[in-house]
């Protein structure tokens, strides 16, 4: 059960207090205060986790202080969606949006090498109107002779361009809760230039202390990535670990299932998991067409399947693109095999608007057809 209460009620005063009596009076049943921050106001739910089966909804809604009661379900807690769940199903992060009815595309290096790659990539984006990017510092690699990313040494570098190409949010994958110290010391050095979204890589879903630690700051949204070889129920239970610790701020990255049927592509693509995401939770989500596909493969009509992909994911209501993009592929340290080229981008772009079209066209012919068809019935 999770109590909503009202905008304005006082930590300090008597209501506040007669409700938190109560609570801590109820056998079996822990609460937990949870601080909803928007950009106007900061709501307080508070989540009875236990035997909450004998509490009435009519009792809990008459403490003044109580806006509205929600009864939850055992599945995903804070981050799915309830019963006359009105809570909301985005977040503002540095003057971008992320909700589940918008889009973002975060087209940029899957792993930083030089400075005057970066640059060239940020320079790109800031001419196509581009306010987010991914860069990656720390890879985790299969082979631990690879090249395993330039790590914090990069940061100073990379924040100050995105300073200077206006772009606002990047995501950087964390590995190790000490990469989540290193960010935050670099953009305090730079004088905080740029935002960075935490990404929490397929290999790392279930590392429950690295979720904890992202849980546990409030600085930086997080990116999760599903879990490559576990159920969709699983890798949903991996971003509650986050929520649980109080960052509520998580996108759901789909990015393709490990199994050689989904040969030719290097992951077997799962954006039909969008709308069940959706469905399920008040996350965003996020598609990796870059990482599920893994070529620059195209059909017969010259489409790449990376394009084909995004569409795909887009047209079913994906709310970001995570995407690599390099200047020059055939020097790029990792993956520079999938990575489309700088001159694709405006077309990229305009492949997405078009998917991005069709999906909000789908949901008012749905609309329409439903209105129609309660007038009838
Ligand atoms: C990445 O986005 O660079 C990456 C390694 O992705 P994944 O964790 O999905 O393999
Ligand atoms: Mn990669």
């Amino acid at each position: 059960m999770i109590l909503i209460l009202k905008e304005d009620t006082d930590k300090n005063g008597d209501e506040y207090r007669r409700l938190v009596d109560f609570l801590s009076n109820l056998k079996n049943v822990e609460s937990r205060v949870h601080y909803e921050k928007g950009a106007e106001k900061t709501l307080t739910e508070i989540y009875l986790v236990g035997d909450t089966s004998s509490l009435q909804f009519a009792e809990m809604e008459s403490f003044p202080c109580v806006d509205r009661v929600v009864r939850v379900s055992e599945e995903y807690r804070v981050l799915g969606r309830h019963h006359d769940d009105r809570r909301p199903t985005h977040f503002d992060y540095n003057g971008v949006r992320f909700g589940q009815d918008n889009l973002n595309v975060f087209a940029g290096l899957c792993a930083v090498d030089t400075p005057e790659h970066v640059e060239i990539m940020m320079r790109a984006l800031q001419e196509h109107g581009q306010v987010c990017t991914r860069m990656g510092a720390y890879k985790p690699r299969t082979n631990p002779y690879s090249f395993q990313g330039h790590g914090k040494a990069c940061l100073p570098y990379v924040f100050e361009l995105a300073g200077k190409y206006g772009i606002r949010v990047i995501a950087i994958e964390v590995t190790h809760d000490s990469h989540i110290l290193e960010i935050r010391e670099a953009l305090e050095q730079t004088g905080q230039p740029t935002g960075v979204m935490l990404q929490i890589g397929t290999r790392n879903t279930q590392n429950f202390e690295l979720l904890k630690a992202a849980g546990r700051q409030a600085d930086f949204p997080v990116l999760l990535k599903r879990g490559f070889g576990i159920t969709l129920e699983e890798s949903l239970n991996a971003a509650e670990y986050l929520a649980s610790e109080g960052n509520r701020h998580v996108v759901f990255g789909l990015r393709g299932m490990k199994t050689n049927l989904g040969d030719p592509h290097r992951n077997f693509i799962d954006f039909a998991h969008v709308p069940v995401v959706h469905r399920l939770t008040r996350m965003p989500v996020c598609i990796d067409p870059s990482h599920s596909v893994g070529s620059r493969d195209a059909s017969i009509e010259g489409i790449m399947d990376i394009f084909h992909v995004t569409a795909q994911g887009v047209i079913a209501g994906a709310n970001m693109v995570l995407v690599d993009f390099h200047p020059v592929p055939s020097k790029a340290l990792v993956d520079g095999p999938q990575a489309l080229h700088l001159d694709e981008l405006a077309y990229f772009l305009e492949d997405i608007h078009i998917a991005r079209q069709g999906y909000e066209q789908r949901v008012e012919l749905a609309r329409a057809h439903f209105a129609a068809k309660a007038l009838v019935g």
